[in-house]
């Protein structure tokens, strides 16, 4: 006798592919992590010209139990770039994180910036148009608002003068991206300007690691507790703030990660309004360096080398986030704060530490 009832059903879930382009960098591979952790699967496109690709690969690996497939494949290389939307049919989404992303760098060497952060854009927009893809999440930064002096920030904020060819690579790349999402109403596009990237992931087994010695205040304050510098300069204490040192908005580099899967959500959902859509990705307040220095020392307990010393060129005095916009619209709040910042910074500058391999090889 036949059983009575439905037919088995055989279930077979697919999961969405997101190309993430900058996949080994430090904000791309935490963002890996997180999609990972939130269902989707992963193909990443970087050339490791800025990172120790194939160790972040394997840390990867260690973290998420999969192996993330790379292509070593320089995006200013339109028919390479080609070949990977060719190779991947299916792909849902894309997160653009591949840049040049040095402010004085890109002051000495203009074209280099304007060259590697505009024509791999071009590149990845063409593959879109061609093969179909539709959503895009761009990595923008609040160098776009310039020296603003309406604080904090909102997205309607006016765009400033850029105060270098890096953040004006990034209002250019606005720019095109909204250009192109106007000419083709099938495409979606996020603009996520961050604020001031910091930390690691709690496991201890990823962080920030680039090839280029790091000049970012937390990589400088945990490089002078560890002894790697014999002491670190407050870049000024005579600035209109509370205590006169520059005001910044430090957020984790997991809670920008989720930013990301966030985004991509919202697009996929079609919850989003259609064209090129910005979001600041801060916390929403103001650390001043001085207040970042003692949340380091209250969390070890280490007395921290710092001396103050004259400001430094092209710094604004104060910027921080309106992230009211993430929160409503992407359903996305940040969850770990300076001292969160500090705990895992300093736990992943032990790891450096013991890890020659993972050190810089050269300066900016
Ligand atoms: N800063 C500092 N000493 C350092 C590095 C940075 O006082 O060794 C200050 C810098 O002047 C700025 C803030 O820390 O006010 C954040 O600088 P960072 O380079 O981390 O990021 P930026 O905001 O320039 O992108």
């Amino acid at each position: 006798m036949r059983p009575i009832g439905p037919p088995p059903q055989l279930h077979i879930t697919m999961n969405k592919t997101i190309l993430v382009t900058g996949g080994t960098g430090y904000i791309g591979s935490h963002t890996i992590v997180d999609l990972i952790d939130n269902g989707f699967d992963v193909i990443s496109v970087d050339n490791f010209s800025n990172s120790h690709g194939e160790q972040i690969l394997e840390r990867l690996a260690q973290i998420t139990g999969r192996t993330i497939l790379n292509y070593r494949t320089d995006l200013t290389d339109a028919a390479a770039t080609r070949k990977i939307f060719e190779a991947h049919p299916g792909i849902a989404g894309i997160i653009h994180f591949a840049a040049h992303i040095y402010v004085n760098d890109s002051v000495r060497h203009p074209v280099k910036y304007y060259r590697n952060n505009l024509n791999s854009l071009l590149n990845i927009l063409d593959g879109m148009s061609e093969f179909g893809v539709r959503h895009l999440i761009f990595s923008s930064s609040c160098s776009v608002y310039g020296n603003s002096s309406a604080l904090p920030v909102v997205e309607t904020t006016p765009i400033g003068k850029a105060e270098s060819p890096y953040a004006r690579t990034k209002q250019m790349g606005e720019a095109i991206i909204t250009d192109y999402a106007n000419a083709h109403p099938d495409a979606h596009a996020i603009l996520l300007r961050y604020f001031n990237p910091a930390g690691a992931h709690e496991s201890g087994l990823l962080g920030e690691a680039p090839l280029v010695k790091n000049t970012h205040l937390v990589p400088v304050i945990t490089e002078t507790a560890i002894g790697a510098r014999d002491q670190m300069y407050v870049h000024g204490d005579d600035y209109d703030t509370r205590d006169g040192s520059c005001v910044r908005d430090y957020i984790h580099v997991m809670d920008i990660a989720n930013a990301h899967t966030k985004a991509l959500q919202y697009l996929l959902e079609g919850r989003n309004q259609g064209g090129a859509e910005i979001f600041n990705i801060g916390i929403g307040q103001g650390v001043t360096v001085l207040e970042a220095i003692r949340a380091f020392e209250a969390h070890t307990g280490i007395a921290l080398n710092y001396v103050i010393g004259p400001r430094r060129e092209g710094d604004a005095a104060a910027i921080y986030a309106d992230n009211t916009k993430a929160r409503k619209l992407l359903g996305w709040t940040p969850k770990r704060d300076i001292r969160d910042i500090m705990a895992s910074a300093w736990q992943w500058e032990q790891v450096l530490h013991h890890t020659p391999s993972l050190q810089p090889v050269r300066e900016e």
